[in-house]
């Protein structure tokens, strides 16, 4: 399976015509890769601006035996749980649909401590993501507090259980697990690939038990937290993740591509 590439912009770059450039060079910069889905998630206000038509030879490229070889998506950082009214501020997981989104970013760790997101919310959101049809990107992750105290397994268990309360059976394989250490998203210290390869284990066999080990084996785990290009390929190679969620190194159009060409080389 190709691997799973995350943009996630955050609050950047800070004019349409800034998000454009980015978007342009690193369209440039990976047009003959292989092997890679890259999903860019730009802030709401250039989403409408972005949308890739269903398929086009950038978003649809076919290889010589008609396999499709390289694909760009884009997706949302966030989206609310209901699908319509008076609820001033927020994004529909249908309004996200109708503009081309194909993924949505849920629980990032910014958003459950800036914005006091709770596990019972971004349950909400994610059920709510999946009935429009969306692939939520289900970001959990320990602080350096719960991880020097031991209780690492214990808190991802909690965020899994209480996250994918409610989801049936069938939906599982939508949900795409983000795995992303507090204390290594944005600080230049990322989780070494041991131990991200542990925590992959660790949550496929959770959701091994609270479902069946078959579609424990079919849901995709990323990483996330100061990924560059250095690091990326050993988090696919070593620690065996399907993908990758990346912060500040997706900013860079330079650092991204060289990031993305970077998981192509045997
Ligand atoms: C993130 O915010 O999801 C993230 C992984 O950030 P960074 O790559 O900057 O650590």
């Amino acid at each position: 399976m190709r691997s799973l590439i995350i943009a996630n912009w955050k609050m950047n770059p800070q004019s349409l015509k800034g998000a454009k450039l980015l978007l342009n060079s690193v369209k440039r910069g990976i047009r003959n890769v292989k092997k890679v889905e890259v999903v860019i998630c730009p802030p709401f206000p250039y989403l409408s601006s972005f949308k890739f038509p269903r398929s086009t030879p950038s978003s649809r490229r076919k290889g010589p035996g008609g396999r499709q070889v390289s694909s760009f998506k884009i997706g949302a950082q966030n989206c609310f749980w209901e699908k319509k009214g008076a609820f001033s501020g927020e994004i529909s997981p249908s309004m996200l649909k109708n503009l081309g989104c194909k993924y949505v970013i849920i629980g990032h760790s910014e958003r459950r401590r800036y914005l006091a997101e709770t596990d019972e919310m971004i349950n909400k959101k994610i059920r709510a993501a999946l009935r429009a049809k969306l692939f939520p990107i289900f970001c959990i992750g320990e602080n350096r507090e719960q991880r020097d105290r031991g209780k690492t397994f214990d808190f991802l268990k909690s965020q899994i259980l209480k996250g994918l309360e409610k989801i049936p059976k069938k939906e599982i394989k939508n949900i795409i697990f983000a795995y992303e250490p507090i204390w290594a998203v944005g600080t230049g210290k990322p989780c070494d690939f041991t131990e991200t390869q542990i925590m992959g284990l660790f949550i496929r066999k959770t959701i091994g038990k609270l479902y069946t080990p078959r579609l424990a084996q079919k849901i995709r785990i990323l990483y996330g937290g100061s990924v560059n290009s250095q690091n990326a390929s050993d988090y696919i190679k070593e620690a065996k993740m399907d993908g990758l969620l990346i912060g500040a190194a997706s900013l860079d159009a330079k650092e991204f591509v060289k990031l993305i060409k970077n998981l192509t080389l045997k």
